[in-house]
């Protein structure tokens, strides 16, 4: 990666690491998991509004890194209006940036602006802070009830 890219990358996870973007309560939420990062201290709570097989809003409210603000900041604006089965291969893909050794090959297309998150691969302690809002909705869309409407009455 050169300089300049770093660079602008860096900028983003500042930004929204400062100044995070849908960070509040959202009213009428399907669900909320929260979520904890010891190694850091990172803790947030995660809200989602869910239409069927569709998220429809998304936010959260907590507290920590920079790293850990940013990633849940960036992945709320990605799965804003993105089906469930999508949000749950955005999943892989980001785990897969932040894990996986940098092949070159450019495989985190879909994540759009998430890839600025990729160099935390570099910093093993950071991974956790990157990955804890996705753990977050991971566990949030498992645990929804998806079959509320469904009586056995
Ligand atoms: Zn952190």
């Amino acid at each position: 990666m050169n300089e300049e890219l770093r660079a602008l990358y860096q900028e983003v996870i500042i930004d929204h690491g400062r100044h995070p973007r849908n960070f509040k309560k959202l009213e009428g939420y399907s669900c909320c998991q929260e979520a904890y990062n010891p190694l850091c201290g990172d803790r947030l709570t995660l809200y989602l509004k869910l239409d069927k097989d569709k998220i429809l809003d998304a936010s959260f409210e907590g507290g920590g890194c920079a790293i850990s603000m940013a990633s849940t900041s960036l992945m709320i604006e990605r799965i804003k209006n993105t089906r469930i089965s999508e949000a749950q291969q955005l999943f892989d893909s980001f785990h897969h940036l932040v894990t996986a050794p940098d092949s070159g090959a450019d495989v985190s297309a879909p994540l759009g602006k998430l890839k600025v998150l990729g160099g935390v691969r570099d910093f093993p302690t950071r991974i956790k802070c990157a990955t804890l809002a996705w753990h977050a909705l991971k566990a949030g869309l498992e645990n929804v009830d998806h079959d509320k409407s469904v009586s056995t009455e």
